[in-house]
């Protein structure tokens, strides 16, 4: 963990999926805390609850029992004005399918979540085309999402969940969609982005590859994690 303390701890998470009759336990009691500005990965076979831990720690979604505490603030008991603002001001969201808004250009994309947070328009455009330029599209700024590759609609959302310079970058299987070459400089691009923002980054993710690079990493079971020292 980071010496500057914890950014985001779970603590005794449990979330279960009610289908019908049938009951999904898909976290079970986990512990789990990354502190300011560390790399953590998550690994996990497929269905071991690596997105549904990081949309409760990304207060997407709600645990059933136990609490996450975002700079010791519990996402449980924040209202839903107070988590929306704090999702939108100090976490990004990486998915793997990327999630861009077909309608918008690359750049209106980038800038969707600083005007959500209603960022003067002059500063905020300037940042966004700076980010576009940092993802290497500076060029591709009226593309839509469909004129993108998907390495390209990657690094455009890349830049989206950095725009307003978020503590906590979340990112899922962000290279599942990804030739290996082109994931490669994805997470290239993550992680000198991550350093040069100062962010904390979560990644979920199955390539041990990426895990080696982290500073540290957990693996997830079957909904549970071991118990941190
Ligand atoms: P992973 O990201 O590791 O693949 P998930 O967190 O997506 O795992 O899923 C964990 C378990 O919860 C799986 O068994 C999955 O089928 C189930 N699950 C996830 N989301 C839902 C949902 N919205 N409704 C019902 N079951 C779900």
């Amino acid at each position: 963990m980071s010496e500057q303390g914890p950014l985001v701890t779970a603590r005794g998470v449990a979330k279960r999926y009610r289908i019908g009759r049938k009951t999904i336990e898909a976290l079970r009691q986990v512990d789990l805390m990354a502190g300011t500005g560390e790399f953590l990965v998550i690994h996990g076979a497929s269905g071991a609850g690596k997105s549904t831990l990081l949309h409760l720690l990304g207060g997407l979604d709600r645990a059933d029992a136990g609490r996450v505490l975002f700079r010791g603030r519990d996402l449980s008991r924040m209202g839903r004005t107070a988590l929306a603002r704090c999702r939108n001001l100090e976490i990004g969201f990486i998915f793997q399918a990327y999630h861009l808004f077909p309608e918008f250009s690359a750049l209106e994309n980038i800038l969707l979540p600083g005007r959500i947070a209603r960022k003067t328009v002059g500063p905020l455009a300037g940042r966004a085309a700076q980010l576009l330029d940092r993802v290497g599209l500076g060029g591709r700024s009226n593309h839509r999402p469909y004129e993108l590759s998907g390495g390209e609609q990657q690094r455009v959302a890349i830049a989206r969940a950095l725009i307003n310079t978020p503590a906590l970058l979340l990112a899922d299987e962000p290279t599942g969609n990804l030739d290996p070459i082109t994931g490669g400089h994805i997470t290239d691009l993550l992680l000198d982005l991550r350093k040069e923002f100062r962010t904390t980054l979560i990644m979920a993710t199955h390539d041990q590859a990426i895990g080696r690079l982290a500073d540290r990493k957990v693996h997830l079971a079957d909904g549970c994690l071991p118990a941190e020292p």
